[in-house]
């Protein structure tokens, strides 16, 4: 660990090549990390073989690389650590943390109202599973009282889980784990101490500090920038050609993800990759980035 203690991280999703949204979220990370002179690790975040795109995750480093990041030590590939998860699914379980739960998500969405993410669980299989069926998935209890955090950018946010989110699946039915055990258990093995992303895990977040809680883990520092809208105020698609990732020529995207990020610009005869970001990182104010969950761009 450095001196300061800092260790942030980028976790992209193998979904696909890298898009702006995640340009800007990697760029805000690794500029915030090396600004306060910290570590910055890079995990491909495929835990989900049926949503993984073949190559991507290759595609998404060599991008990365094209762009002039530069990540400490070796790149971690959750599809390595499913025993590390299902360890501490096991825990969940045996120490009565965690249950089986038999309910389709037809079931359960004829009787819930939406939550933050999907419908908020109405407990059924929490005090056992009704007669006859079998529980293929694991959900982690949840408790009213409320959990917040000071973010760095979106200010105080605060969350009761169970009336929010529900019981949430840490296992699913299909056998995969989900996103908020491996998210949690990594970012603990890893040392990370301070997480930036996207806005659109800013609601995950109280599901992920109630998690750290019950597994006795440090809780780090949280950061979320705006998601990127295109002009007509839609979430940007994959064919996103108003904001190009071009690994040829890096430069107008890092300068739109700057612009993104209300970042002052560097001049514009700094042509050269490693002098932009030595730029970059000398100017980096996290203060001067936009709050709100969302935002047009341009
Ligand atoms: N893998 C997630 C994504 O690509 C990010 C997870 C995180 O930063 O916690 O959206």
């Amino acid at each position: 660990m450095n001196s300061l203690g800092y260790r942030g991280r980028f976790a992209p999703s193998p979904t696909g090549k890298l898009h702006f949204g995640s340009l800007v979220a990697a760029v805000a990370s690794y500029l915030d990390a090396r600004a306060l002179g910290g570590e910055w690790l890079v995990r491909i975040e495929n835990i989900d073989p049926p949503r993984e795109i073949p190559g991507s995750a290759d595609l998404i480093l060599s991008t990365l690389e094209a762009f002039g990041f530069e990540w400490d030590g070796e790149v971690l590939y959750q599809s390595d650590r499913f025993e590390h998860y299902r360890e501490v699914a096991g825990q969940l379980r045996r120490e009565g943390m965690a249950y089986p739960c038999a309910c389709s998500r037809k079931e359960i969405g004829a009787v819930a109202p939406l939550g933050h993410d999907g419908y908020i669980y109405p407990g059924t299989c929490r005090n056992g599973l009704p007669p006859g069926r079998e529980g293929l998935a694991l959900r982690l209890l949840t408790h009213d009282r409320p959990i917040g955090f000071e973010d760095r950018i979106q200010g105080p946010i605060t969350q009761s889980v169970a009336s929010e989110s529900g019981d949430f699946v840490i296992l699913r039915a299909d056998g995969w784990f989900a996103y908020q055990l491996a998210v949690v258990v990594d970012d603990q093995d890893q040392g990370i101490t301070q997480i930036l992303r996207g806005c659109d895990l800013l609601h995950s977040t109280p599901r992920q500090i109630h998690l750290q809680r019950l597994l006795g883990f440090a809780t780090p520092v949280y950061a979320h920038v705006p998601v990127v809208l295109d002009g007509s105020g839609k979430k940007l698609s994959k064919q996103d050609l108003a904001h190009p990732i071009d690994p040829d020529n890096p430069l107008p995207a890092l300068g739109m993800a700057l612009g993104f990020l209300n970042q002052e610009q560097p001049p514009p005869d700094l042509d050269k990759l490693e002098d932009w970001w030595a730029w970059a990182v000398r100017h980096w104010q996290i203060g001067r980035v936009p709050k709100g969950e969302a935002l047009r761009f341009p």
